[in-house]
C-alpha cells in the first residue's frame, strides 16, 4: 500500500510551522533528559498555558467544570494534564499516553570507589541497552540527592559549555584481539560500566586519596556526603544537545526520542487546545515504561486511575461506577515510538509492514513478540475510527509492525490502559537507532504526530 512522503505536501507556511515545532522540541529534549526533568518541563508548559495544579483543587474542594484546565505531577516523575469537557466524565475521555523515562545508566546505591589511583562511580543500567554503545563517549550526570533531613539537591553536570563530562573507558584495538571475538552482549559486562570521575589525589591523604578529592568536590559544589548517594537518583546520560541531522536538516539526532518524541506532541496537543472540548482531554506522561511500567510512578500503578477518581469527585460524579465508566468509555492513543525501517538492517523488517521515516505518524494495531505475546491488539472498529479521523484532518499516517514476526518485539503502556476495557491503539513516531545513546527521527513524523494527536483529541 503506497503511503505518501509527508514532505511532498507541505506549503511554505506549513514548513515554517513544522520547523518552529521541531526547534521547540529540540529545546524540550535539552531540558528534559530524565523523567523528573520531563515532568518539570511539562509542568512549566502547562502553567504557562493556564493549567492549574489539581492537588490544590483537591485540597480546596473547588468544583471542576467544562473548559477547566488542570495538571497533576505524580512523585515528580509522571505527569497528567486534563481539559474538562462539556460531556459528562462518565462518557469517557480522549487520552494521549506516552512515557518520559529513557534507557540510561543509574548510579548504584554505593557507587564511589578508587582503583589504581582513579576514582569511579559504579552504575546499573536501566532499560534495554547495547552496553558497548556507552563506552568512550561524553556522559552527563542528572538527578537528585535527597539528604537525610529531606533537603533535595538537584544535580546536573556535563551539560554547560565549560562543565566537565564523565566517561566510561574502552579498550584500545591494539590489545582487543580477545575482546573482539566476543559477542556484542558480552563485549563489555554490566559490572564494567563504571564512570571515570577523577584522577587527582587529595594532598596529605593516605587512604583512597583520589576518591577523597572527589568527595571534597561533591561537598564543595553540592553539599553532598558519600552516604547521601544512598538516597539519590542520579542518571548518567549522553552529554550535549540534540542536533539537527542531515545536510537537509530534515531529522533530529537526540538522546531520549523514545519516548519524548511522542510525549512532547501529546503534551502540546492538550496544552494548545483552546476552548471547551466535548469529551475531556488528557495527556498522561508515565515513568518506568522501559522497565515494564512497574513501580508507583509507572503506568501499572493506580496513580492514573486515582487521579481520574479525583477528577470525577470534583466534577460531581461521586459514585465509584463513574470512574469505571469514565475509563471504560475512554479512547486512547498509546503514543509511543516504533522502529523505523533501516535499509542497513533490512533483514529484520517485513518491508510491507514497516514504518518509514518521513511517511508520517505510525499506527501499530498490536505490538508484542512472536505470537503477539504481551500485545494489546486494538479492535478493527477502533482502527476504523482513528483512520477516519486522521484522513479527515489531512494527517499523513502509516501502519507498521515492530519487525519480522520471529525477529523479536516490544511493548508499550497500551495493555495497561486496555485493562480498563477502553479502546487503545499504539500511535507514534518511527525512530532509527532506537535505544542507542543518540537516536534519530524525522521532523516530518514529529509534526504529523502533533497534527494526528490534535485531530484525535478533537475527533
Ligand atoms: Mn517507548
Ligand atoms: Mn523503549
Amino acid at each position: 500500500m503506497y503511503k505518501a512522503i509527508a514532505w511532498e505536501h507541505y506549503s511554505a507556511e506549513e514548513r515554517a510551522r513544522l520547523n518552529a515545532f521541531s526547534d521547540a522540541y529540540r529545546s524540550f529534549l535539552d531540558s528534559a533528559k530524565t523523567e523528573r526533568e520531563a515532568a518539570s518541563e511539562a509542568e512549566r508548559v502547562c502553567r504557562a498555558a493556564g493549567f492549574r495544579n489539581l492537588d490544590a483543587l483537591i485540597q480546596s474542594g473547588e468544583p471542576l467544570g467544562p473548559g477547566d484546565r488542570v495538571y497533576r505531577k505524580w512523585m515528580n516523575k509522571s505527569f497528567m494534564a486534563f481539559v474538562i469537557g462539556s460531556d459528562s466524565l462518565e462518557d469517557g475521555m480522549n487520552i494521549l499516553g506516552a512515557h518520559i523515562d529513557s534507557p540510561r545508566l543509574d548510579l548504584k546505591q554505593n557507587p564511589l570507589f578508587e582503583e589504581e589511583s582513579l576514582a569511579y562511580l559504579d552504575t546499573h543500567y536501566y532499560g534495554g541497552i547495547k552496553k558497548y554503545q556507552w563506552l568512550a563517549l561524553p556522559l552527563a550526570l542528572h538527578g537528585v540527592v535527597v539528604k537525610r533531613d529531606g533537603d533535595r539537591v538537584e544535580v546536573t553536570i556535563g551539560e554547560a559549555e565549560d562543565d566537565p563530562v564523565l566517561c566510561i573507558t574502552d579498550l584500545l584495538p591494539h590489545l582487543a584481539h580477545e575482546q573482539m571475538e566476543k559477542t556484542a552482549a558480552k563485549f563489555v559486562e554490566g559490572e564494567a560500566l563504571n564512570l571515570l570521575i577523577g584522577s587527582q589525589p587529595e594532598a596529605g591523604c593516605e587512604k583512597d586519596p583520589v576518591k577523597q578529592a572527589v568527595l571534597t568536590v561533591l561537598k564543595r559544589d553540592w553539599g553532598v556526603e558519600e552516604e547521601d548517594f544512598v538516597s539519590a537518583e542520579l542518571e548518567a546520560v549522553p552529554a550535549g544537545r540534540a542536533r539537527d541531522a542531515g545536510l537537509d536538516r530534515s531529522m533530529i539526532l537526540g538522546y531520549g526520542h523514545d519516548d519524548r518524541v511522542c510525549a512532547y506532541p501529546s503534551l502540546m496537543a492538550v496544552a494548545d487546545f483552546e476552548g471547551v472540548p466535548r469529551r475531556t482531554l488528557c495527556a498522561v506522561l508515565a515513568d518506568k515504561e522501559e522497565i515494564g511500567s512497574v513501580g508507583a510512578s509507572g503506568m501499572n500503578s493506580h496513580f492514573f486511575e486515582n487521579t481520574v477518581a479525583e477528577l470525577a469527585a470534583l466534577a460531581g460524579c461521586e459514585w465509584e461506577m463513574s470512574v469505571r465508566r469514565a475509563l471504560q468509555n475512554s479512547r486512547m492513543l498509546s503514543s509511543d515510538v516504533t522502529a523505523g525501517f533501516d535499509p542497513a538492517y533490512a533483514g529484520v523488517f517485513d518491508k510491507r509492514n514497516a514504518a518509514r521515516l518521513g511517511r508520517g505518524v505510525c499506527f501499530s494495531k498490536y505490538t508484542g513478540a512472536r505470537g503477539k505475546s504481551g500485545s494489546s491488539d486494538a479492535n478493527a472498529e477502533f482502527m476504523a475510527l482513528v483512520r477516519r479521523v486522521m484522513d479527515d484532518a489531512g494527517v499523513c499516517w502509516q501502519t507498521s509492525e515492530l519487525g519480522k514476526v520471529d525477529a523479536g518485539g516490544g511493548g508499550t503502556i497500551a495493555w495497561l490502559c486496555a485493562k480498563y476495557a477502553m479502546n487503545v491503539i499504539d500511535c507514534g513516531v518511527p525512530v532509527l537507532s532506537m535505544h542507542a545513546p543518540w537516536e534519530l527521527i524525522s521532523k516530518a513524523d514529529l509534526w504529523e504526530a502533533y497534527k494526528g494527536y490534535c485531530a484525535f483529541l478533537e475527533g
